[in-house]
C-alpha cells in the first residue's frame, strides 16, 4: 500500500455510536464510494463502534485504523485527541474513557434546566430522541432537538446563540487530562493526534502551551487538513507540523449528510513537504 502525503486517508469521522447520524456499516460504504483509501471512525469517548466500522471496512475492501476522539479539559478549555492505531481491546483506554462518559447523562439534565430557563422546555427528553447511544448524550443532539423544533434555523446558528460559553444551555464540564488521553492512546500502541488545532481561539500563547505538553506526553500529531480549518489553516498547520516535528493527519470530522459541510473523502490532500500519520502506522492497518 502506498503511504505517501497524497493518500485519500479519512481519518476523523463519527457515527450514531456518538454524535453522526449514520451507523459503522453506512459510513463504510459512503467512504469507499467517497473515494476514501484509509478510513478510521473516531467516535467522541467511545469505541463501542470499533469492531463494527473493522469489520464492515473489510466488507468493502477498505483499509482500516482503529480510532477515537477524546474530550479533554486543557487550560479550562476542552480540547479534543484524537487516537488512530491502536489496540480497541486495551483494558485502560475502555475504563478511561468509560469514566469519560460518566458525566454525560447529568450535564445533559443541567443543560436543559438552563434552556428551559430561556423559554425553551422539554430539551432533555427532545435532544434523546436522536441519541443513537444513551451513554452518548452530546451538544450535538440537542443542535439537532433546537433546529427541528424551530428554534434555530441551522445547527451552526445553534451554536453561535446556545449550548457555548456564556450562552443558554452551556454547562462547564471536566473531561480527560491530558496526559491521560494522550497515555490511554500511546500505552495502547496507538498515535495521539491534536484534533482541529485551528477551532480553539487560543493565543498564539496557549496554542504553544498545548502542543509543547501534548508532546512531553508522548503526542505525536496533529490534524492538519480537517473539514474543522479554512484553507489557510491548512497552511498555517502544516508549518507547525513542520516546526514541532508532529505527524501529520487528515480528516473530515463527517457527521451527518444534512450538516456536514465537507463529506467523507473530499477534502484535499496533505502537502508532501510533510510526513502523514499513516506513515508511522503501517503495521496498524488493517488491510
Ligand atoms: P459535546 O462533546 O457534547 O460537548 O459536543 C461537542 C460536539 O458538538 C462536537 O463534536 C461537534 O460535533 C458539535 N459542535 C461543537 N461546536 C460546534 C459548532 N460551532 N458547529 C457545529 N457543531 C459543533
Ligand atoms: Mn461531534
Ligand atoms: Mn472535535
Ligand atoms: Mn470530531
Amino acid at each position: 500500500m502506498n503511504l505517501d502525503p497524497t493518500l485519500n486517508a479519512d481519518l476523523h469521522c463519527h457515527s450514531v455510536i456518538s454524535d453522526g447520524t449514520l451507523t459503522p456499516e453506512a459510513l463504510a460504504e459512503r467512504a469507499k464510494v467517497g473515494g476514501v483509501q484509509l478510513w478510521a471512525l473516531t467516535d467522541h469517548d467511545e469505541l463501542g463502534g470499533q469492531q463494527r466500522a473493522m469489520d464492515a471496512a473489510r466488507a468493502v475492501g477498505l483499509p482500516y485504523l482503529t480510532g477515537t476522539e477524546i474530550s479533554v479539559t486543557f487550560a479550562n478549555r476542552v480540547v479534543h485527541i484524537v487516537g488512530l492505531g491502536f489496540d480497541h481491546t486495551a483494558a485502560e483506554m475502555i475504563e478511561g474513557l468509560r469514566a469519560t462518559r460518566g458525566g454525560r447523562e447529568a450535564r445533559a439534565r443541567e443543560m436543559a434546566t438552563s434552556l428551559a430557563q430561556a423559554g425553551i422546555h422539554g430539551a432533555f427528553e427532545g435532544a434523546l430522541k436522536y441519541v443513537g447511544n444513551p451513554d452518548l448524550i452530546s451538544r450535538t443532539h440537542f443542535a439537532r432537538f433546537l433546529v427541528d423544533a424551530g428554534h434555530c434555523s441551522d445547527i451552526p446558528e445553534v451554536f453561535r446563540r446556545f449550548l457555548t460559553e456564556g450562552k443558554p444551555g452551556f454547562v462547564p464540564h471536566k473531561w480527560a487530562r491530558l496526559s491521560d488521553a494522550v497515555g490511554w492512546i500511546t500505552r495502547a500502541g496507538g498515535v495521539a493526534v491534536i484534533a482541529h488545532p485551528g477551532r480553539y481561539d487560543f493565543t498564539p500563547t496557549e496554542e504553544y502551551a498545548l502542543i509543547t505538553e501534548f508532546i512531553a506526553h508522548g503526542g505525536r500529531g496533529i490534524e492538519v487538513v480537517t473539514g474543522s480549518h479554512t484553507a489557510a489553516e491548512f497552511v498555517q498547520y502544516s508549518d507547525t507540523a513542520l516546526e514541532f516535528g508532529l505527524l501529520a493527519s487528515r480528516g473530515s470530522d463527517f457527521h451527518c449528510p444534512e450538516e456536514s459541510r465537507i463529506d467523507l473523502g473530499q477534502l484535499p490532500p496533505l502537502s508532501t513537504r510533510l510526513t502523514p500519520v499513516w506513515a508511522e502506522l503501517a503495521d496498524r492497518i488493517q488491510a
